[in-house]
């Protein structure tokens, strides 16, 4: 049975990850340091005997007895309000943490994927977003934290497999959304659902012009998967090409859920991008890969998702006591 590791495992991505690598028949180890990740995500694995989970800071050593396969590094923050709040650990997942899965894929002869995203392109003046375009990004702006880390994390994966021969693969993610998101974790969807089901007015930074160009999470969980098993290192842009307007999405969420509530609008966060979309042109040929889900079928699937939590759901201001976690790991 192979055997791999997954960072990150309890968040939104990595928890259908381990779905679908269990799936696969994989034995699957999870790690996650529960800051902004759930058990709730993958406790329906912990009876499984090919699932073990690992509670740890991938910053930190990490050690894992016994051959690994393949290791995805997918634990970070992910959203503008978690890598507002904690800065540092944003960075150190990005650096010191990929850094530590890159001396475990060496020493256990495993393939490595990191998730990077289509934040490597800053606020793009190219558009759609190639992966050949270097992007421009503010290294000390509010974003900046996230943006670097993952263009560190990239160079540093591109480094091993350069100069250690390591097999490693770059998946750069764009906005993807899907049951388990994180019902306030500020990013535009959640927000959105959980405004209309609380009965308050949506909430539209800027103008709404702004564009995103949102994938459905089991579309990007067969992109990672061929990713991963193809032979391509250099980093490969997965997303839905399917571009909307904040605004004109603000609407598609009015009608979604039958809420009589309107839009308000509020300002637009620095640095906030104007627009994106991915060229997935690279990953249609050589991944055979492209979305197959529509956004009004995967958006009535998370819709549902969000209906059914607890209604305390609704009303939890934070997720976890960031402060506490901050201070002791600064
Ligand atoms: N946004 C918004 N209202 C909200 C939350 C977000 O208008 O309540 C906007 C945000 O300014 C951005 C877009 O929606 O332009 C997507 O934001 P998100 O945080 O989901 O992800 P991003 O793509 O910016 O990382």
């Amino acid at each position: 049975m192979k055997r791999v590791l997954i960072t990150g495992a309890a968040g939104f991505l990595g928890s259908h990850l381990c779905d679908r690598f269990i799936k696969e028949g994989f034995h699957v180890i999870g790690m996650d340091n529960l800051i902004t990740g759930d058990l709730k995500n993958i406790e329906h694995l912990f009876a499984l005997e090919n699932f073990d989970f690992y509670h740890h800071d991938v910053s930190k050593f990490i050690h894992v007895p016994g051959e690994l396969d393949y290791i995805l590094h997918f634990a970070s923050p992910a959203s503008p309000i978690d890598y507002l709040k904690i800065p540092i650990q944003t960075l150190k997942v990005g650096s010191l943490g990929i850094h530590n899965c890159l001396g475990l894929a060496m020493s256990k002869g495993a393939r490595l994927i990191i998730a990077s995203t289509s934040e490597v392109y800053g606020d793009p003046q190219v558009h759609p977003q190639k992966e050949e375009y270097w992007g421009h990004v503010n290294p000390v702006g509010p974003r900046g934290v996230y943006d670097e880390a993952k263009r560190f994390q990239e160079a540093m994966t591109m480094a091993y497999h350069t100069y250690h021969g390591l097999e490693t693969r770059i998946v750069r993610i764009f906005n993807t959304y899907g049951p388990r998101m994180r019902l306030n974790d500020g990013r535009v969807l959640p927000a959105f659902i959980g405004q209309a089901l609380r009965g308050e007015d949506l909430t539209v930074f800027g103008d709404g012009s702004q564009t995103r160009s949102f994938c459905y999470v089991d579309d990007l969980v067969e992109g990672i998967y061929r990713l991963l098993m193809s032979d391509h290192a250099d980093p490969v842009n997965v997303g839905n090409p399917d571009e909307i307007t904040i605004g004109e999405f603000a609407e598609e969420i009015i009608k979604l859920t039958g809420t009589d509530q309107k839009v308000i609008y509020k300002d637009l966060p620095k640095d906030d991008p104007t627009q994106r979309q991915p060229d997935i042109t690279k990953a249609r040929e050589i991944l055979d890969w492209e979305p197959k889900v529509s956004r009004s079928e995967g958006l009535k699937i998370t819709y549902e998702y969000f209906k059914s939590l607890p209604e305390e759901e609704l009303y939890k201001k934070e997720h976890k006591d960031f402060k506490d976690y901050a201070r002791q790991n600064k």
